[in-house]
């Protein structure tokens, strides 16, 4: 694409950033499975190798497919850079080595990604970092939790699986008033539906594993965000550390970014008919998802993202057994803890995603025994309507 690339629209952008045609004129993206690239001469191996001469060396630097996926996300993210990774928790890792140190202290929305939890707790501790977890729409805990020693916030909204949504804008400000960065994993909306950075955030980070790719397929991730913390310092800990994407990967991740806005809006809408539907049947307690009315935070999701996504969940009268009966029920809805995919899944979140918190923690967390998640794909509602009333009907 041509330089004036900054004037395009968001569609625009999603279907043609970061191309660059080769020799050979081919309309869609190559893929460039290679490891290495020849040089011309010694002379110009030295001069890439220190870096007098821009180039690429090995893929686990640079590789021209990865390249494409990092500037077209980087374009609808509104971030100067973008680096790619071979996994979601890639990108939460490479951000954690690049941007902590021995003394740091971090605080996180306790409603994050589970293994995010682990990599915190366990690993990222065990370098003499302190993580303090927070409820993300409790502001003042925010704040409270907020210490000299602390380098950024992070979270997740709308969180999983609950769907509880935080203001980017007041934790962005918050941060900054304390001289902190704040991370947002921006997964659930991708940036068709949210733009954290337009709202203040630093960084984003991105599972492309999920709606990005879109149909389950590959493992991959992102960060987004300033020239100087992700071009320099998550891109030098990725290259080295060696958390790069593979080009065939960010293959399949380019081209689903052409209709991610598409199929977003689809999810969304698919998910807003079930959620609906859902509040009316009987064995039905409450429903999750920011776009129903009754939703806590209905308004500032409303006015923060451009739809409500494509999950929800919803708590069956009764308790675990009753909730099995429903997810065993189904014929057509994938029992998966994947999301993001055109088919629909279904999760029984307090006995695997949230299975290895004691009863208690659950409980504050939110999370009960009857809560199923579903991650609405793009079948017909009708069908996926269908398919949960096989097991509503065996509750009575
Ligand atoms: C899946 C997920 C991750 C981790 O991504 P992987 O690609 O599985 O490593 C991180 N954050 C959120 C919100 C996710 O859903």
């Amino acid at each position: 694409m041509s330089d004036d690339s900054e004037q395009y629209g968001f569609d625009t952008l999603a279907v043609r950033a970061g191309q660059q045609r080769t020799a050979e004129g081919e309309q869609s993206e190559p893929i460039f499975p290679t490891s290495s690239y020849v040089f011309k001469s010694a002379a110009q191996a030295a001069a890439r190798f220190s870096g007098d001469e821009p180039g690429n060396i090995y893929s686990r630097f640079t590789n021209p497919t990865v390249r494409t996926f990092e500037q077209r996300l980087a374009a609808l993210e509104g971030g100067e850079r973008c680096v790619a990774t071979a996994s979601g928790m890639a990108a939460i890792s490479a951000t954690c080595l690049a941007l902590l140190q021995t003394g740091d202290h971090i605080v996180s929305s306790r409603s994050v990604f589970g293994t995010t939890v682990v990599l915190f707790e366990k690993y990222i501790n065990k370098f003499g970092v302190e993580v303090s977890f927070v409820p993300l729409t409790d502001y003042s805990a925010w704040e409270k939790a907020i210490r000299p020693e602390t380098r950024f916030l992070f979270l997740e909204t709308p969180s999983n699986p609950l769907t509880e949504t935080a203001d980017i804008s007041r934790l962005a400000q918050l941060a900054h008033d304390h001289g902190c960065l704040l991370v947002v994993d921006n997964c659930f909306c991708t940036p068709a539906l949210q733009q954290p950075l337009s709202l203040g955030a630093d960084i984003v980070i991105h599972s492309a594993t999920k709606y990005i790719d879109g149909q389950g397929r590959c493992i991959g991730g992102a960060v987004v965000g300033p020239e100087d913390l992700v071009g320099q310092d998550v891109y030098g800990v990725i290259r080295t550390a060696g958390f790069s994407m593979s080009p065939f990967n960010a293959w399949v991740f380019l081209k689903g970014l052409e209709t991610l806005k598409l199929r977003m809006h689809a999810h969304s809408k698919n998910a807003a008919e079930l959620a609906t539907w859902l509040q009316e049947q009987s064995c039905v307690g409450k429903v999750h998802f920011p776009g129903l009315p009754g939703h806590p935070q209905h308004e500032l999701a409303t006015r923060q993202q451009q739809d409500y996504g494509g999950v929800l969940s919803f708590e069956i009268k009764g308790g675990k057994e009753q909730a099995w009966t429903v997810i065993d029920a189904t014929q057509l809805i994938s029992i998966t803890a994947n999301l993001g995919d055109a088919k629909s899944t279904i999760t029984h979140p307090a006995t695997t995603t949230h299975g290895r918190l004691t009863p208690e923690a659950r409980t504050s967390a939110g999370i009960s025994d009857g809560l199923i998640r579903i991650a609405v794909g793009l079948e017909d509602v009708g069908d996926l309507k269908k398919d949960l009333s096989r097991g509503f009907r065996q509750l009575g």
